[in-house]
């Protein structure tokens, strides 16, 4: 499989990214799935919608983007992809990092 349908914009994403392996976030809404336990994994039976709450940028520079899942409350961080909204990423509100690595 090469694309999914986002579950909150209902387009079709390519999961090929530039800049990231894995492709976990939708780069029109920034909208992700609640489906790893841990990164990668795909063993969470959550499903639920991951809202992006913030980003920051890792201590490499390389900046990060917090999802916060709307059912379950699970918090995690994802890579910016290169084809990312960058305005909606840039509209992000930038959050401390300690409170995430
Ligand atoms: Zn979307
Ligand atoms: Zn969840």
């Amino acid at each position: 499989m090469n694309s999914f349908v986002c579950k909150n914009c209902g387009r079709t994403v390519s999961l090929i990214a530039p800049g990231t392996k894995n492709r976990n976030h939708c780069p029109f809404c920034l909208y992700s799935v609640h489906v790893d336990e841990a990164k990668g994994d795909r063993k969470s039976p959550c499903g639920g919608l991951m809202v992006p709450i913030g980003r920051f940028y890792k201590p490499d520079g390389e900046e990060v983007i917090v999802h916060r899942c709307g059912k379950c409350g699970f918090v995690r961080w994802n890579r910016v992809a290169g084809d990312d909204s960058f305005d909606l990423v840039a509209k992000l509100p930038v959050v401390d990092k300690k409170d995430y690595l």
